[in-house]
């Protein structure tokens, strides 16, 4: 792509599961590109592919046909190591579920991204700390995941995707769990953490409510894109420019 401000590049991505005889045509030749610093969001109704698509762009899941660049860089190119550490390096992940280790506390959950980039353990401590006072929970710090309501698990979840700082953060139904007042409580922090540092989002939602939140709407339906909308597209500087001093 010649557009130096485009961060992601889906280009005519495939995804057959074979199942038996059958053949599931999960994601079936989608392309779209998402900017540096937009919020996109991916918009269907239950098993139309999101999941499929986002795990493609993440290079959790494998290609069948066609490629992700990210940053420039093609994932599917890359050997098992060069992309893991691309992970560490460069992305964020939240989840419906959590998926935060129920053994440990919610400030060594937001550590963890932080001991696989081999951050010394003095500053990494520093940066969870930091970060979870950020989403309102330093009262919560040494709390385990089931001593923590779902919102709080979530803002835990939110933390550890951010404390990196990674350049593009995927969210797959991250409100799915969660009441509407704490869907929204969660929505804004999402927003406005990676506003702060023009984060790229990719995100997953069935919830048309929730799209209002994106910069980009893409309508996914039967493995195919039914339509691209840019709505309030916006000077990505100029935005950043609008956040207020609150240190998010
Ligand atoms: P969504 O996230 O939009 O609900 P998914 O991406 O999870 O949809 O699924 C898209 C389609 O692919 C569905 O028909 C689903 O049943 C199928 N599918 C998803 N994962 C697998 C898998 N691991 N094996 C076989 N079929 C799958
Ligand atoms: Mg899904």
């Amino acid at each position: 792509m010649e557009d130096n401000n485009v961060i992601i590049e889906v280009r005519n991505a495939k995804k057959i599961y074979k199942m038996g005889q059958e053949r599931i045509k999960a994601v079936d030749g989608i392309s779209f590109t998402v900017k540096k610093g937009e919020f996109c969001c991916l918009l269907g109704t239950s098993g139309s592919g999101k999941s499929t698509l986002l795990n493609l762009m993440a290079g959790i899941e494998k290609l069948t046909d066609g490629d992700v660049f990210i940053k420039g860089q093609s994932i599917r190119k890359m050997s098992e190591n060069k992309l893991s550490r691309f992970r560490q390096d460069n992305l964020g992940f939240v989840f419906q579920s959590y998926n935060l280790l129920g053994s440990m506390t919610a400030l060594e959950n937001v550590e963890l991204p932080l001991v696989f980039k081999k951050v010394p353990a003095a500053k990494r401590r520093r940066m969870a700390r930091g970060i979870l006072k950020k989403v309102g929970l330093s009262e919560r710090m040494n709390h385990k995941p089931k001593e923590m309501s779902g919102g709080q698990q979530q803002r835990v979840g939110i933390a550890r995707a951010f404390v990196a700082r990674p350049e593009v953060v995927f969210a797959d139904e991250p409100t799915g769990n969660l009441d509407s007042k704490t869907t929204i409580e969660v929505m804004d922090l999402i927003k406005a953490m990676a506003a702060k540092n023009s984060q790229t989002i990719v995100m997953v939602t069935h919830d048309v409510s929730l799209a209002a939140y994106a910069d980009k709407i893409i309508r996914i339906k039967d493995g195919h894109i039914e339509s691209i909308e840019e709505n309030c597209r916006k000077d990505l500087t100029e935005q950043k420019g609008d956040q207020s001093d609150e240190d998010i």
